[in-house]
């Protein structure tokens, strides 16, 4: 397995190899960008966060949005080529439309009747 230089590695400019853009810095600095802010993509470099060494380099789908109990957003990121599943903080650049997107997608898609909700909704009252 040959190692590949990544560009990314002190938080340069970067091309994002799903959509095509060039990605700049986070202008806060400190933290490194793990995903395109455009299309929320992320590829599969890590063993441990940010150390680069996975000689995976699958892209990794934004499937979802996961809400700490302290408010702060982060993505979730599964990899197309070997499955692997993790979270990235959402950087304050990325597409909202996107991100809104993502967290409304399992409520635009429910996999019961919406009546069901509604009668539990009205249990949950009664014990409330
Ligand atoms: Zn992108
Ligand atoms: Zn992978």
């Amino acid at each position: 397995m040959s190692r590949i230089r990544q560009n990314n590695t002190n938080n340069e400019s970067f091309i994002c190899k799903h959509c095509g853009t060039t990605v700049v810095p986070i202008l806060s600095g400190g933290r490194q960008r793990n995903h395109c802010p455009e299309c929320l993509w992320s590829r599969h470099v890590d063993l441990a966060k940010g150390d680069r060494r996975c000689g995976c380099r699958g892209e990794m789908e934004p499937i979802g949005v996961w809400v700490k109990p302290s408010g702060e957003w982060s993505l979730i990121h599964k990899c197309v080529k070997c499955g692997f599943i993790r979270t990235n903080r959402i950087a304050a650049d990325d597409n909202e439309i996107l991100l809104f997107n993502l967290a409304a997608r399992p409520i635009t898609m429910l996999p019961f009747p919406v009546d069901n909700i509604d009668s539990s909704l009205k249990g949950l009252e009664k014990i409330i």
